[in-house]
């Protein structure tokens, strides 16, 4: 019993007794608590502020420094009633992760006494010393500085956390020049444009529509592996995924994980981060076992996406924290196992409107599913007209194992609707629009029979990437450990684009002297004409689907490096222009980053393998090829020939071919990176990353795996599969 790997299963004994909550609440009472939610702003602000602050969310108004200073300090009161004594700007940097920096609200007065302090200016600004976050080139040092300001859309909340509690303020952040670092900025101008768009369009349906919002409930997927195994295995901790390891014996071939009982211990786990989550004002709803083992799922109901991107952020955060306190560790990675299924992150998205509507919901008049339709085939040629930049906004090196792969939606880009829905298009197409408006009457005859039809739509395909779910699109490609904001602000972007050419080609066939519905319908064929290319039915997992998607010339990008190309296309940065979300320059930096990014994960996995080989696996396993060399002497030695010793032997010798392997293979990666990293241009980098040096990463745990099964089971150093997998 000397590897830690056995000192940490001795230890997750203790774990496992881990207590329930002192006590359980009902949700609905704490949901909120921590938030400076309406009800906190209507106690802590005079009636004058708290409307002007509510009008400014509402209607996107600036704030004037007076409104500022007055609810920072009804805030800061709300927050000290708390139990908080610091303040943070939380933001999202192009990290993936969030970020805080943290200010007491300790200060002096004039006359030396102290006291708690938080200005309106501290409040709508910081200047966080920022210059070691991924920038793309956009900030120089000798300008290093960046600034985050306050996204007022986003309520503060107070983060407790064993030691204290901080007052923590969502907001943007963006370097000096103004250029956004980060991943909240550029959705909140996907909203804007989105917002413009889409109720320019609403007004044909419904002129009391002034508002357009996109919503958002994502379904988050994740492992739990027991934290002193985990702390046991170096990849996890530094990689976050599994480097190395064979499949266990059983592995998710039952099918019997799948939406089982809740483990106690892991029941546990949930009810604890659900608690947290509540109190945070995070609507969690479901939770459930996922396919492979060790795997769970949780969905919270949607929310206006600004606020679900900062819940989902703030839910990462959240189960990895709490996770601690059971003995647990949360994986987030998209594929922290080989052989089993990987993590996602469905964003299911739609659009809504001040008065109440889900635009992709259709109603009970001709009317309303005329409108249906409009968003619904607008959605379907937004993600056909950008559909590279969508599967470039999901690339990264953890996601690459998932895309492709035979599990999660494959790598191909295309929308699944569903079979009345698509015989519905399938009208429409064929519709003779040029000629009368006895078609026009027949066709919105056929649009008035859709909810009915879509009332026993219970289509499901799950090997879609973006599958019309009866009142909204699940975008499934997204990887679990990923900022979802990367992807929602291109689908709102290209939705916006869609909708205003949309508008002014309707707008010129009105003009032209055709009826409206005339107009629109007509708008839509072209529209379903040109997108029938994307739309897929079967299933996506299948070699056909390869063979026939290329043949509609769809893309099939199935490495970050190449996939990315599609962020800094001229069609790409036409629409981003046009829709005021990103500059060109932004943009080819943010392109940089997600390249660095890739490099730097392939190279520390790279390194982690180089080391793990040489230092634990391959010491392991001569020590036990040094046993069999020792027996095989004391075979002799006993007078047994050759021939009853062979198996020994060879047993001896394949340790020693997979030794001398993994030794020679360590070497030549070592020399792959060396010459990858002479490399100048970021994107040859990464494809010599990706082309010479990950290859090794397969080839040489292969051997690795294979002396797993070979070696004495107490010298093996790190914890298997079987162990990590199946918590009891
Ligand atoms: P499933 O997709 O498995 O049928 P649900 O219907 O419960 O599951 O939806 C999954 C997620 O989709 C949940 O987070 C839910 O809140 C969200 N969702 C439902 N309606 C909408 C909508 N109009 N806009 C955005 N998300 C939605
Ligand atoms: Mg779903």
């Amino acid at each position: 019993m000397s590897s830690l790997r056995m000192q940490s299963l001795a230890n997750i004994r203790q774990n496992q007794g881990s207590t329930l909550p002192e006590s359980v609440f009902k949700s609905s009472d704490r949901f909120g608590e921590s938030v400076f939610n309406k009800k906190a702003m209507r106690e802590f602000l005079s009636p004058e502020i708290y409307e002007s602050l509510l009008e400014a969310i509402d209607l996107g108004h600036g704030i004037t420094p007076d409104v500022a200073r007055q609810v920072a300090n009804g805030m800061k009161n709300w927050a000290l009633a708390k139990g908080a004594t610091h303040y943070t700007h939380w933001f999202q940097p192009l990290t993936g992760s969030t970020a805080e920096k943290h200010d007491s609200f300790f200060s002096l007065n004039n006359d030396g006494e102290a006291i708690e302090a938080f200005s309106g200016g501290a409040l709508v600004q910081q200047e966080p010393d920022a210059s070691s976050f991924p920038n793309g080139g956009i900030r120089n040092t000798f300008e290093a500085r960046g600034y985050t300001a306050w996204d007022p859309s986003s309520p503060a909340f107070v983060l407790e956390s064993p030691a204290g509690k901080t007052l923590c303020i969502p907001t943007i952040f963006v370097s000096y020049t103004g250029e956004s670092l980060d991943y909240k900025s550029p959705l909140l101008k996907s909203l804007a444009a989105v917002e413009k768009a889409g109720v320019a369009v609403c007004q044909y349906f419904d002129k009391n529509i002034t508002r357009v919002y996109p919503t958002l409930g994502v379904e988050q997927e994740y492992f739990l592996v027991d934290s002193a195994l985990f702390d046991a295995r170096p990849d996890l901790v530094l990689s976050g995924r599994t480097l190395f390891g064979h499949g266990a014996a059983r592995g998710q071939q039952l099918e019997d994980h799948y939406f089982g009982t809740i483990p106690e211990r892991v029941h546990a786990f949930m009810v604890d981060f659900e608690n947290e989550a509540y109190r945070l004002g995070i609507p969690l709803k479901t939770r459930h076992n996922e396919v492979a083992p060790g795997q769970f799922e949780c969905a919270p109901l949607f929310e206006e996406i600004n606020l679900a991107v900062d819940h989902n952020q703030l839910l990462m955060d959240l189960m990895e924290k709490i996770a601690k306190r059971h003995g647990l560790s949360v994986l987030l990675h998209e594929k922290p196992f080989a052989g089993v299924n990987g993590s996602g992150k469905h964003n299911n998205w739609s659009l809504a409107t001040n008065t109440g509507k889900n635009l992709l919901s259709p109603g009970k008049t001709p009317k309303s599913n005329l409108m249906f339709l409009t968003f619904f085939v607008n959605a379907i040629k937004a993600f056909h007209d950008h559909a590279d930049l969508i599967r470039a906004s999901i690339a990264s090196a953890g996601n690459d194992h998932r895309l492709g792969a035979n599990e999660a939606p494959p790598a191909i880009m295309s929308a699944f609707l569903g079979e009345q829905l698509s015989r519905v298009l399938d009208e429409i197409e064929k519709g003779k629009l040029d000629k009368d408006q006895v078609e026009v009457r027949s066709l919105m005859h056929h649009i008035k029979a859709i909810p009915e039809i879509l009332l026993d739509n219970t289509d499901r395909n799950r090997t879609s990437p973006f599958a019309f779910t009866g009142n909204k699109f699940e975008l499934r490609a997204v990887g679990s450990a990923s900022n979802c904001a990367a992807a929602m602000t291109v689908l709102n972007s290209a939705m916006a684009q869609s909708l205003t050419a949309f508008k002014a080609e309707v707008d010129k066939a009105i003009g032209d002297g055709e009826s409206r519905e005339g107009a629109i319908l007509k708008v839509l064929q072209k529209y379903i004409k040109a997108t029938k290319k994307i739309r897929f039915e079967g299933n996506g997992y299948g070699d056909e689907w390869q063979k026939e998607a290329a043949k509609r010339g769809l893309s099939n990008f199935r490495t970050t490096p190449d996939a990315l190309d599609a962020m800094v296309s001229k069609s790409t940065i036409q629409l981003f222009e046009k829709t005021g979300v990103y500059s060109h320059r932004e943009i080819e930096a943010r392109h940089e980053i997600m390249l660095e990014n890739y490099i730097k994960k392939i190279q520390i996995e790279s390194r982690l393998v180089g080391e793990l080989s040489l230092t634990q696996i391959v010491p392991a396993a001569m020590a036990y090829q040094q046993r069999c060399m020792e027996n095989l002497r004391l075979q002799k030695e006993l007078g047994m020939n050759a021939k009853s010793s062979a198996s020994l032997k060879v047993l001896a010798e394949t340790i020693a071919q997979h030794i001398s392997a993994m030794v020679e293979q360590t070497e030549k990666m070592r020399l792959a990176r060396k010459k990858a990293n002479e490399i100048d241009s970021t994107r040859a980098m990464a494809q010599a990353y990706c082309d010479q040096v990950k290859p090794y990463l397969e080839s040489i745990r292969d051997h690795a795996d294979r002396l797993e099964i070979l070696v004495d089971n107490e010298l093996w150093p790190l914890p298997k599969y079987r162990e990590l997998l199946f918590l009891k």
